[in-house]
């Protein structure tokens, strides 16, 4: 390995953001270990990767500790979606706690940078319009989604304790609705959902009346975010929220991907989910100012990549009726 070359740890590397992650990792230039237990992560997602020199992949649950030596961590291992991280919430807030509690014993061992994928489900459902970082959240602790958006919280709170109790050096992230190739067509998150829907010329499915809001980034821009923040000097730890400040609604959304498809699949109401925030979007004031950084990428050139993404991978699944959708490429 080249002296200069970093080598860093990325968890859930197999998954949606993680395997972005570890490509532009490798891009520029760092050896990169993946490390995922697969559980909403797919190997397709870095089966391009595994023949390359500076790319290695290690089946392992975050919940128990690793031994390995590297230089930077991202941690990434948590299910995002809804659906997935409601199915063993036990399991949720496992990955969250004691993941970061394995991430941060590492990080200390080694004296490494440690980062964490938080998530603006830490304001809950919130009152404070757009959401600034300074803003404490209003989340129900007891309800369907408090495996996720409280074990996110009690992993910032040990990422902060890690800082003070032992100047370990981290960067915290909270990341808002993020888009793209490599999601999982069953994720349940409501882009993918929609695409598939469309391109399927299956029914769109709006929970509640579609007025909730959220403000939806590229991938692309999201990643170029993750590694600004970790690159950035040692006393910006963040919370720093990391999203495209564009909010829009559901019902908007899912007009334009109908329209973007040219599909001819209906709009159906299904009862919106407990504790569904009502309206979420991204101050993004201290990223602009701090890491130079914003989103680049319009939502219809987004939309436009992910849905050509989908549209391959259900043709080479031969899950899309032919008739169904006439994609703009
Ligand atoms: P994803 O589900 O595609 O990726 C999560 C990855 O973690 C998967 O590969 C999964 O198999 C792996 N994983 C889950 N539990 C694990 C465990 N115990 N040990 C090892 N690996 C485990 O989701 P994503 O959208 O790529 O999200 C990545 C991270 O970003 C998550 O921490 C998520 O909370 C955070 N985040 C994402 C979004 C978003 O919009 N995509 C928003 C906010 C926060
Ligand atoms: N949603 C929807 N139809 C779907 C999936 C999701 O209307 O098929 C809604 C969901 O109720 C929420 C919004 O879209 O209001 C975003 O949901 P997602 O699960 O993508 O993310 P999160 O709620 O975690 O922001």
């Amino acid at each position: 390995m080249s002296p200069t070359r970093k080598r860093v740890l990325v968890t859930g590397g197999a998954g949606f953001l993680g395997s972005h992650l570890c490509e532009r990792l490798i891009a520029q230039g760092d050896d990169v270990v993946c490390v995922d237990n697969y559980f909403t992560g797919r190997k397709d997602n870095i089966a391009h990767l595994l023949s390359l020199t500076h790319f290695e992949a290690l089946r392992h649950d975050v919940c128990f500790p690793l031994y390995i030596e590297v230089d930077e961590i991202y941690n990434l291992a948590c299910p995002a979606s809804p659906i997935h991280y409601q199915h063993d919430p036990v399991q949720t807030t496992k990955t969250s706690v004691s993941g970061a509690i394995n991430m941060l014993g590492l990080a200390k061992r080694l004296r490494a940078k440690v980062f964490q994928a938080s998530t603006s489900e830490v304001y809950g459902d919130p009152s404070v319009h757009p959401q600034r970082e300074e803003y404490r959240g209003n989340v129900n602790p007891i309800g369907p989604r408090a495996c996720y958006d409280e074990g996110k919280r009690c992993a910032e709170t040990l990422f902060f304790d890690y800082y003070r109790q032992h100047n370990l050096r981290i960067r915290v992230a909270r990341i808002f609705n993020t888009y793209g190739p490599r999601m999982h067509p069953n994720d349940g998150r409501v882009v993918s959902n929609f695409i598939v829907q469309a391109l399927k010329g299956e029914p769109i499915t709006i929970y509640g009346d579609g007025s909730q809001t959220r403000a939806f980034c590229y991938v692309d821009d999201l990643i170029e975010g993750f590694v600004r923040l970790m690159a950035a000097p040692d006393e910006v730890t963040g919370p720093i929220n990391l999203g495209n400040p564009v909010e829009t609604t559901v019902g908007e959304l899912a007009a334009k991907i109908v329209d973007l498809v040219g599909s001819h699949s209906k709009i159906v109401h299904r009862p919106l989910p407990v504790d569904d925030p009502v309206q979420r979007c991204p101050d993004i004031a201290r990223a602009r100012d701090v890491l130079g950084w914003e989103p680049r990428v319009t939502l219809e050139t987004g939309l436009r990549n992910t849905i050509a993404y989908f549209d391959r991978l259900l043709t080479e699944n031969g899950d899309k009726p032919q008739s169904a959708a006439k994609l703009i490429a």
